[in-house]
Order: C-alpha cells, then structure tokens, then sequence
C-alpha cells in the first residue's frame, strides 16, 4: 500500500513522499491501517465533504436543481413524485414497496452496528485511547478486530482457487442443476488469443449457446467485471436463433512461479457473471427486445447473485476448491473460517447502505418544488432513522453520483432487492438439496428462459409459489437465526 502510495506520489512531482487520494482503493486502506489518528480524520473528511465546501465546486444548488426538475418531469407526465415514475416498471412498483422493504431491514441492521460499535470502543478503550471513535476510527478498529476474531489469511486460500478450476467449479455448477455440458472450441473467430471458447450443449445434446470467457487485464481494456452478448436469442421466421454470449473479467493473472490464484472476490464475480451469462444462454422467448437479461433493473441481478450461493458452498467446493500444487481439496477448516468470516461487520455494510437507499428515496418521493438546504435535508433524512454518528451514509448527497448523475435515482435500493431475491430463491437448494433437479428446472422455466417476456413478480411467484421473503437476506446477513 505504501509502495502504491509512494508511486502515486511520484506520479505527481512528489517523489520520496506518500500521496493518498479521495479514491476508495487509496482512502480505505488508510482508514484501515493508519496509526495516526489525525491523519485519518483529515483524510476521511476530505473524502466525504466532497462537493460540500462552499466553493465552486460545490453541489448542493446543484442537487436542489436536479431534485425540482425530476418533480417537474414526473408532474408532467402525471405522476406524484419521481419515485412513482421510475417505478412503475421495475419489479418493486412503488416506493411504498421500497420503504417497506428498507424499513424492515432497517429494523435489524441498526441495533447490530450499534453493538459492533460498542465492540470496537471497547478495543479502543483496551488500547488506552481517552476518545468515544469516531467515524474516521471506524475501518481502523474493524480490522483489529477481524484479525482478533478470525485470523483468516487469503494467500492461505488462493492456492485453491486456481482460475481454471474455478471455471470448471462453474461449470460442474451449471451441469449439476441443468444439465448443461460445455466443449471447448478451437475453430471459431475470437476477438483476441485470450479468448476462450466453448460450445454448450443441454441434457440432451441439442444447441444451447456458443459462451466467451476473456478473464484478464491488459492495456487498453476496461476494468471490471461484466456479461453481454454477440446476439441475443430470438425466434425468426420459426427458426430459434442460439445467442452468443460472453463472461468478461480482469482477474489475477499467473506469474511466473505461480498459476492464475483468484481472490474470494474474483471467485465470487466469475460466479456472479456466469449467473448473467445462464441468463442470456438459457433464453427461450420470440423478440430478441425481450430475450436473456434485458429485464427491468431491480430483477436483473437475481440469476447474477443466487449464482454466488453455489460458489462457496461446501459441498461445491469440494468439486473444485483443489489445491494447484496437491491436488488436495479445500479443508473444512477453511470452509468455516470463510463462512464466518463472510458475515463480519454485516451491522456496518447493511447500515451504511440502506442509509444511503433511504435517503435517495426521500429525496426522490418529493412532491413539491422548494428550494432546501442539502445539508439540512440529509441531516434531518439521518435522524428520522435514528443513524448513529460514528456511520455516515455509504455516498452523503453532494457525491451521490448513482442517483444524481447515474442511472440509479430511485433506483439506488434495488442492489438490497436483489439480495432479498437471491436469497429467498436460493432457499429451495437450501431446504432439499444444493442440486435439488425440481427447483432447478423451474427456475430455468419460470425465470431463466423468459427474459422481459412477462411481469417479473409474475415469473417469480410461479418459482417460488409467493413473493420474496426478507427473513433469508436477515439470516444470511447474521441478523436473525
Ligand atoms: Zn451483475
């Protein structure tokens, strides 16, 4: 970190110094590790009065401006607020939906970061410090406090995660729940010599889809993680078209000693994007408008996330997690470790966020055109759920750029909808098996092979029998048992 700090700083003219910059990347692990207390106030305060210092840069008029608009747009087109035009054709419907849904959620979050509050007092205290923390103590105490708690080291775990392995691991997912198989291709175009390619087939040997993957960086590509497609399945002219669909990541490349060892976060995007990649291949429908993933936002990511389910499930695991020297599957030790681990400073992550989600939604369910100050609004938004000081919403407003200049007003909550989804439709795995066939296929039929092609409740209600349940997402999350 310092060294990257030290390159930053170089890049600027500064050489021999450490530049720390207000992106996440460079900020976080300052929080996390800096001893100097007054540095990391400094540092996390520049980072979230962004847009907020009275100068010319500052956004709240800015904020007031776009707010009234969005009023006057949604009034023109007969709609209450804009929260009700958004809306209306995502899977949640109303904002009503959507409040409820934070709300509840809300209910078990706020006592849980609460008490991890007290827990890192209590290693500040222990330390000696004379001070109640503070927001910028936040990230620092977490980590002594993971390490105390958990002791899981990832280079202990990446020697099982071998990229190729992982890939297999999916595709043995894929193949286990729908009987799909998948053949490498050595004779069709590629955009690049690191794109690989593979035929899928179904149980029954007919044409399903030609899948990409193209797993690492390099110049001039973008970063992230990402599906899409070539073509899209359709019907035409009675003939079913097949789409071409491809996995993009920039995952850890092989070194010279050692193979491609993924991160647990690697592992779980490639499930993730294979999630989407089965949502574009399994596609049955007749317009192709309406085929694969193009369906409204807050549905979109369900077959994406509930793939991360089997990811790192033990009995998946123990198909792929292989270490690439022995050979010898991952040990349960490991497995608990991980999976304790995964629910960690939970209090924190679902605190932070569902603030911010609320105050996009009080924003956005404003009825009237007034000029506010955008300080007061979020301070008052804050107290309303009762926040603790030592949090601050995930993005404050004056940077809350998924809602004020991405495509995310009003929308910024369908991330946590999602995890409701996820989580309610992997429970049938849970209840009769992680390979259960009968949940399997009607989960392809009701919401992989349908696309857009009707109301996304009505697809999911036919998999499941009735609508999500928040309580897996709580239980997943350490909330409830
Ligand atoms: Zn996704």
């Amino acid at each position: 970190m310092k060294s990257a700090a030290a390159e930053t700083a170089k890049a600027n003219d500064m050489e021999g110094k450490w530049v720390f910059t207000l992106h996440k990347p460079s900020w976080l692990p300052f929080l996390q590790y800096a001893d100097n207390r007054n540095l990391r106030e400094k540092l996390y305060k520049a980072m979230y009065t962004r847009g907020d210092n009275d100068n010319e840069f500052d956004n709240k008029k800015n904020i007031n401006k776009i707010v009234n608009l969005r009023i006057e747009k949604a009034n023109m087109l007969g709609y209450d607020t804009h929260a009700d035009f958004v809306m209306e054709e995502r899977m949640a419907k109303t904002p009503e939906n959507v409040y409820k849904l934070l709300n509840e959620v809300w209910e078990y979050a706020l006592p849980q970061v609460k008490k991890e509050a007290v827990e890192l007092q209590a290693i500040a205290d222990k330390e000696g410090a004379d001070f109640k923390i503070q927001s910028w103590d936040w990230f620092y105490y977490t980590e002594k406090l993971r390490e105390q708690k958990y002791a899981l080291n990832e280079e202990e775990l990446k020697p099982y995660f071998r990229m190729e392995n992982v890939r297999e691991g999916v595709f043995a997912t894929a193949n286990k729940l729908y009987g799909l198989n998948f053949t490498k291709l050595e004779n069709v175009p590629v955009y690049h010599p690191e794109v690989e390619a593979y035929e899928v087939t179904d149980a029954d040997g007919s044409h399903i889809a030609i899948f990409y993957t193209d797993y690492f960086p390099r110049a001039g590509k973008n970063a992230g993680a990402w599906m899409s497609s070539f073509r899209g399945q359709s019907v035409q002219d009675g003939e079913n078209i097949r789409p071409l669909i491809y996995n993009v990541g920039n995952f850890t490349r092989s070194t010279a000693e050692t193979p491609s060892l993924l991160t647990l976060d690697e592992v779980e995007t490639l499930f993730h994007e294979f999630g989407h990649a089965l949502h574009g291949m399994l596609s049955d429908v007749t317009y192709s408008g309406l085929s694969g993933t193009s369906v409204p936002r807050d549905f979109v990511e369900l077959p994406s996330q509930v793939m991360e389910h089997w990811a790192f499930h033990p009995e998946v695991l123990k198909l792929y997690a292989k270490h690439y020297e022995t050979g010898e599957v991952i040990p349960d030790e490991l497995i608990e470790k991980m999976d304790a681990a995964s629910k960690f400073n939970m209090g924190f992550t679902t605190a932070e966020f569902v603030a911010a989600a609320l105050l996009d939604m009080d924003y956005h369910t404003q009825k009237e055109q007034k000029e506010f100050d955008v300080r007061d609004f979020e301070t008052k938004s804050m107290e309303k759920i009762g926040l603790i000081d030592v949090v601050i919403p995930r993005y404050r407003s004056t940077y809350f750029s998924h809602i004020f200049s991405g495509g995310y007003s009003a929308g910024y909550y369908s991330y946590l909808w999602s995890e409701v989804l996820d989580a309610d439709a992997f429970q049938p795995f849970v209840e009769n098996g992680i390979f259960d066939q009968a949940s399997a296929q009607s989960f392809r039929e009701n919401v992989l092979s349908k696309g857009n092609s009707e109301d996304p409740m009505v697809l999911y209600k036919k998999y499941r029998g009735a609508e999500p349940n928040p309580i897996y997402l709580l239980k997943n999350r350490g909330f409830v048992n």
